[in-house]
């Protein structure tokens, strides 16, 4: 198959006026392809050929959360994802009872031994429950744990599948877990915690690599003790180690939060993610949704509110509602990021960060023919996973 006379969007430049050959499933050239005999061609019209979107911190869309664990919330997630230009997601789970992460786990180790029909799942986030209580956001407190006192043999018992975790570095037995779970292979990002520069550096030492949604339930600069000390979102900024998570719907980050981020960190030290929750695609009617496990009565609700998820009462942001191709969107029109490095923030960096960056991530030669096509517009006209187009 040859996609031709499209905009290949490298993680350096567009190429104009090239194609795309695909074979079982790879993509095996690019720029100007020589057809063989019946080989099927499709005329892109100077479309975007962009890598499929990277998405490493979801919990769902089209009404599914992959707390649910279900193959029908499953199913709903990853079209989500899939018809809006994503092609790999790593699911996140919410702070929930063990009983229901491990229900969660075990979907998704099963999800990811099958080839991907509408996106790919790369393993699962764990976000949580090792956060700090007053910034947890909409995550359930009952659950939150401290590794010193609690343990974390969720995660060693699960290092198969677990590809990303989440905690508060200030908890006691932060640095020691995030050194064990380093070692694991397992990536730890800081976020939703209310530490200082004194207890965040041995954390990020011992081998923190970002910042989870960076700026949003994330500790800043204070006085403490008569002394002014930053917090996560300061050194997340200037630690070359770290890279930021950005929500870039225009609501969590207003675009001049994304352009200081940009600015500090560029495209390689950036990754977009949608933490889109089960609402994503759904219709704004007032609804409430639960965050976390469907039937729990117990579970945070939340409602759709005009772009962005918010608490029932409305004071606080519950997560995104939009996929990653909006937010690509939302930086190239109102932050004025270029096409090239937004993209790249979806995708190579995302790639990148779990260590699948030679297998997805950019449009290259022995990668998987996973794409997204935006029109000029940068609106998704099509999305192909594994050399099939979703429709
Ligand atoms: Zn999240």
């Amino acid at each position: 198959m040859i996609l031709r006379n499209g905009c290949v969007v490298t993680p350096f430049e567009i190429l104009r006026k090239a194609d795309v050959k695909i074979e079982d499933g790879y993509i095996t050239e690019i720029g100007n392809v020589t057809e063989s005999a019946g080989e099927t061609i499709y005329d892109m019209h100077g479309a975007y050929i962009c890598p499929g979107f990277v998405d490493i911190h979801t919990h769902g869309g089209f009404g599914g959360d992959f707390m649910d664990a279900t193959d029908e919330s499953f199913d709903n997630a990853l079209r989500f994802h899939g018809v809006y230009g994503t092609t790999s997601v790593v699911p996140t789970s919410v702070t929930a009872p063990f009983e229901q992460i491990e229900a969660m786990l075990n979907t998704v180790r099963r999800y990811r031994s099958q080839t991907p029909k509408t996106c790919r799942v790369l393993g699962a986030h764990l976000e949580g429950p090792y956060l700090s209580m007053k910034n947890k956001g909409a995550q359930k407190q009952e659950f939150i744990r401290v590794p010193a006192r609690d343990g974390y043999a969720i995660f060693t018992e699960n290092a198969d599948i677990i590809i990303r975790a989440t905690i508060a570095p200030e908890l006691e037995g932060a640095a020691e877990m995030t050194k064990a779970l380093t070692e694991k292979g397992i990536v730890v990002f800081g976020g939703h915690d209310d530490g200082e520069r004194d207890l965040i550096m041995p954390v990020v030492d011992a081998g923190l690599a970002g910042c989870t949604h960076w700026y949003c339930a994330m500790s800043v600069a204070a006085m403490r003790n008569q002394v002014r000390s930053v917090g996560l979102m300061e050194i997340g900024l200037i630690d070359d180690r770290l890279t930021l998570e950005l929500i870039a719907d225009n609501h969590h980050l207003p675009p001049e939060l994304v352009r200081l981020a940009y600015r500090c960190k560029g495209a390689e030290k950036i990754c977009l993610v949608s933490d889109c929750l089960r609402a994503g695609g759904m219709p704004i009617d007032g609804k409430l949704y639960s965050l976390g496990l469907l039937g729990d009565e117990t579970a945070q609700r939340f409602k759709v509110a005009d772009g962005v998820a918010v608490l029932p009462d409305g004071t606080r942001y519950a997560g995104s509602i939009q996929p990653l191709s909006q937010m690509v969107r939302n930086l190239v029109l109102d932050c004025n990021v270029p096409m090239v490095d937004a993209v790249r923030m979806a995708s190579l960096t995302p790639a990148t960060v779990v260590g699948m960056q030679d297998c997805i991530g950019s449009v290259a030669v022995g990668k998987y023919a996973d794409l997204c096509i935006l029109d000029s517009n940068l609106q998704v006209v099509n999305t192909m996973v594994n050399g099939q187009f979703l429709s």
